[in-house]
């Protein structure tokens, strides 16, 4: 191994000790002009000793850390990373009976920066959101197809980067249980790698609630959050998304769970209109799980204030006992910040609001205590008098 060397300014050895796996342009002290986008480097202190190794980027992040050591990043150092992944899955009943759908790999929070790996069934989807994880696919596919305990039938990879992955994906999907329930990940046509297993838990709480009752699921995508609810004996549920693929994708979801269509209803619209418009004292239970507003802290402020306006809305008509399960997935939107952006929209609003429980990404979306910022699903489950 003889990875290029990159000396760091004394500044940023404080963060590399805490074990924050960045490394900012501004905190390297080498010229990085000959490196080029992707490539695996060392990082050192001004002494030469090597304090970790990563892919080197030419964005305002340039080393994310695949280790704290001087380490060869080859398919044995996939393997085991991999592996204790699953262990770590394995510990939490993921795969089981029940749930054949789990996150294998979530980034940082499994030492792998710019890496994520969604297991559906038989096939893992590798999804890489950096140069440097695209070039490294076939090391990872080699771990992946070496692990102890698992096997898969496909190795998919979609980029996060444009055109890059696989051009001509082997399969576009693939069926999976989620407690029980059965869905389709549609990597090929939908968002992520196919679906948001990052709700799994909340679904189920949705599900415990809903029997009995009228339920708005606005931005539903396949209507996940739908058929916990539909499945739990709700009164009516209503799926509500600007996407008519996603929408259509979800009424298949009620075939394949063999649920009569008749306490269903799908509706095509912009979310921020619906609440304006519509009568949504209606509805005794509401979901809002928006896109991420922001992807970057630039567009912070601004999220914030959409966090706020889509929220006021949407309580200022709710029914009054009624339930609200509000979220942000936006990685720049701490859940400090957000549950001050819901008391600010429910204060604007004046009506009783109660935080009945804070919600969370699930356990196979783990957090490194040294990356605080991998936590990035956040929730509020409210009751509005
Ligand atoms: N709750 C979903 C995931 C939501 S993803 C689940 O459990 O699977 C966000 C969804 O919001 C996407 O399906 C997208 O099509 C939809 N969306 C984005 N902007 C919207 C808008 N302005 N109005 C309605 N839906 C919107």
């Amino acid at each position: 191994m003889d990875y290029p060397i990159i000396k760091l300014k004394d500044k940023s050895l404080k963060s590399i000790r805490r074990k924050h796996p960045w490394v900012f342009s501004g905190g390297i002290y080498s010229d990085m002009s000959g490196l080029s986008e992707g490539e695996k480097v060392c990082i050192a202190d001004s002494k030469n000793n090597i304090l970790g190794t990563g892919h080197f980027g030419q964005r305002s992040i340039a080393v994310r850390l695949l280790s704290f050591n001087q380490s060869a990043i080859d398919a044995d150092f996939y393997q085991k990373k991999l592996q204790n992944a699953l262990e770590t899955r394995r510990f939490i009943d993921l795969p089981s009976e029940e749930t054949n759908a789990f996150r294998l790999v979530h980034g940082e929070g499994d030492q792998l920066p710019g890496l994520v790996i969604d297991v559906y069934a038989n096939c893992a989807v590798v999804q890489t959101h950096s140069s440097g994880m695209s070039q490294d696919f076939s090391l990872i596919e080699k771990g992946l197809k070496s692990l102890d305990g698992i096997d898969f039938d496909h190795v998919i990879h979609i980029s996060a980067e444009k055109n890059r992955g696989q051009s001509v994906l082997p399969v576009e999907g693939t069926e999976f249980l989620e407690n029980g329930h059965t869905f389709f990940a549609n990597w090929a046509k939908g968002q992520k790698t196919g679906f948001f297993i990052d709700q799994r838990e909340n679904r189920a709480l949705l599900g415990s609630l809903a029997h009995g009752k009228k339920v708005l699921n606005a931005f539903s995508y396949t209507g996940g959050f739908s058929i916990y609810a539909l499945k739990a004996g709700a009164e009516s549920v209503h799926s509500l998304d600007s996407s008519e693929m996603a929408l259509k994708l979800g009424e298949e979801h009620l075939q394949m769970n063999s649920i009569a269509g008749e306490k269903h209803q799908s509706i095509q619209a912009d979310a921020l209109r619906f609440f304006s418009e519509a009568k949504v004292d209606l509805y005794d239970i509401i979901v809002l799980d928006p896109p991420a507003f922001a992807k970057h802290r630039s567009a912070r402020h601004k999220a914030v204030q959409a966090y706020k306006r889509l929220n006021a809305m949407t309580m200022k008509k709710a029914k009054a006992g009624s339930l609200l399960f509000t979220f942000s997935c936006s990685q720049v939107v701490t859940p400090d910040l957000f549950e001050h952006t819901i008391a600010a929209a429910a204060m604007e609003t004046g009506r009783d609001v109660r935080v009945l429980k804070h919600l969370h990404q699930p356990p196979d979306h783990p957090v490194s205590i040294y990356h605080p910022e991998g936590e990035y699903l956040k929730g509020l489950l409210l009751r509005i008098d």
